[in-house]
């Protein structure tokens, strides 16, 4: 099982922020931001390049949570959703995972 499988799985301690039966949301252990919270997908998809017609729904429904996470938050001055896939963007949780991260404005740089 990977390591968001066993958080998910209550394995692995988290901050949980959200649950539904299909989604999980916590904080990240290493914040990069005041809020930085990780949502999920409960079925283990590794990555963006995963994505197909038949599991894609999930991802819809993530970034419904995302907004109402980002309420729930007070994020009302905005903030950045990241999903980093692959080596190059330095992913190094291969569970498909979706950053909030708010609370200070950001620079423009986005790589
Ligand atoms: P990535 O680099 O793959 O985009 O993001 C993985 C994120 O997962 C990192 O920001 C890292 O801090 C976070 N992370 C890794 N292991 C754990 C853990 O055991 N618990 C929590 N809460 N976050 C974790
Ligand atoms: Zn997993």
């Amino acid at each position: 099982m990977c390591i968001f499988c066993k958080i998910i799985a209550g394995e692995i301690p988290s901050t949980k922020v959200y649950e539904d039966e299909t989604v999980f949301a916590f904080r990240d252990i290493n914040p990069q931001a005041p809020t930085h919270i990780l949502v999920i997908p409960k079925s283990h998809i590794a990555s963006v390049a995963e994505l197909t017609a038949e599991n894609s729904a999930v991802v819809a429904h993530i970034f419904e949570v995302i907004a109402k996470i980002a309420e729930e938050e007070g994020l009302a001055g905005g903030y950045r959703v990241v999903s980093n896939c692959g080596p190059d963007a330095r992913q190094s949780v291969q569970h498909l995972h979706f950053h909030i991260l708010g609370g200070k404005e950001m620079t423009e740089q986005m790589a």
